[in-house]
C-alpha cells in the first residue's frame, strides 16, 4: 500500500535495525476511529465554532458554561470512539519489543484503548478533570453526573468549575510531559511520526531533536510535512494500511 514502492520494507529494515524507536502520532491517526481533525474546516461538530476561541483557558474561567456548551457533546463523542488498526499496530509493535514508547498530540485515549503502555500525552487526555478550585480530580465516566442545571461540571466538594485535563488554548503544555517527549527524541535511534503534519509545537521541534543526535526519521501521513525532506521514509497512504503492511513486513 505504500506509495513509495517497497518502503514499507525500508521501514521495516529501519526498525529492525533500530535499539530505540518512539513512535509520534497526531490527529490523523485518529482520523479512521471516525475523531474528525479540528484542523479541517467543515467537519461536524467544529463546523460553527473556532475551537481557539471557545477551547481557550480565558474563556473557560470567565465563562465556563460557554466552554463546556462546546465540550461537553465533544466529551460524549469522544468517549465512545475505539482505536483502529493504526492504533493496534503501534501496540503491538511495543509488545514485541521493537517500539520504546508513543508520544501522541491526542487527547483521545485511543493508544491506552488499544493496548500501549508508554504513552506520552503532551496535550493531555480527556481521561481525568480536575476542580480547578480544590484540584479533586475525576475519571471520565464520573464528570457527566457532575453538571449543573446550567451545564457547568462542578465539582462536589466545593462547587468549583471542573475542567478536563487536556491543554487549552492559552494554557501551558505539562512540562512533565514535554521533557520527556525531548528526552526520548534525543534518545531515538528512530523517530516513527504517524497521522502527523508536524506543524504544531512541540511535537513539531521533535524531529529535529532526533535528527540532531544522529537518528533517523520516518514519516506515515497524508498530506506534506516541513520534514519530508530530512525522512529516511516517506509513506503517504491510510495510515491504517500503512501499519497493517508493515507489521506483515517485519
Ligand atoms: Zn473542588
Amino acid at each position: 500500500m505504500s506509495s513509495g514502492g517497497g518502503t514499507v520494507e525500508r521501514l521495516a529494515e529501519l526498525i529492525r535495525g533500530s535499539h530505540c524507536t518512539v513512535a509520534l502520532t497526531g490527529a490523523g491517526i485518529s482520523v479512521p476511529s471516525g475523531i474528525p481533525d479540528f484542523r479541517s474546516p467543515g467537519t461536524g461538530l467544529w463546523e460553527n465554532v473556532d475551537p481557539m476561541e471557545v477551547a481557550h483557558i480565558d474563556v473557560f474561567r470567565r465563562d465556563p458554561r460557554r466552554f463546556w456548551s462546546y465540550y461537553r457533546p465533544r466529551f460524549g463523542m469522544l468517549s465512545d470512539k475505539q482505536p483502529n488498526g493504526a492504533h493496534a499496530a503501534l501496540a503491538e509493535l511495543e509488545s514485541r519489543g521493537m517500539l520504546d514508547a508513543v508520544v501522541t498530540q491526542n487527547i483521545d485515549r485511543l493508544h491506552h484503548k488499544a493496548g500501549s503502555r508508554r504513552v506520552i500525552e503532551v496535550h493531555g487526555t480527556i481521561e481525568t478533570s480536575s476542580c480547578l478550585d480544590c484540584g479533586k480530580s475525576y475519571t471520565l465516566d464520573r464528570v457527566e453526573a457532575l453538571f449543573d442545571a446550567e451545564g457547568v461540571a462542578r465539582c462536589d466538594d466545593c462547587g468549583g468549575a471542573v475542567k478536563p485535563d487536556v491543554v487549552l488554548f492559552g494554557e501551558l503544555l505539562p512540562a512533565q510531559a514535554i521533557d520527556e517527549a525531548a528526552a526520548l527524541a534525543a534518545r531515538a535511534e528512530l523517530l516513527l511520526c504517524v497521522g502527523s503534519s508536524l506543524e504544531v509545537y512541540p511535537v513539531a521541534g521533535l524531529p529535529s531533536i532526533t535528527c540532531s543526535a544522529g537518528g533517523r526519521v520516518a514519516i506515515v501521513t497524508k498530506g506534506p510535512t516541513p520534514y519530508d525532506g530530512q525522512a529516511d521514509v516517506r509513506l503517504d497512504g491510510d495510515v491504517v494500511d500503512e501499519l497493517q503492511s508493515l507489521l506483515e513486513a517485519l
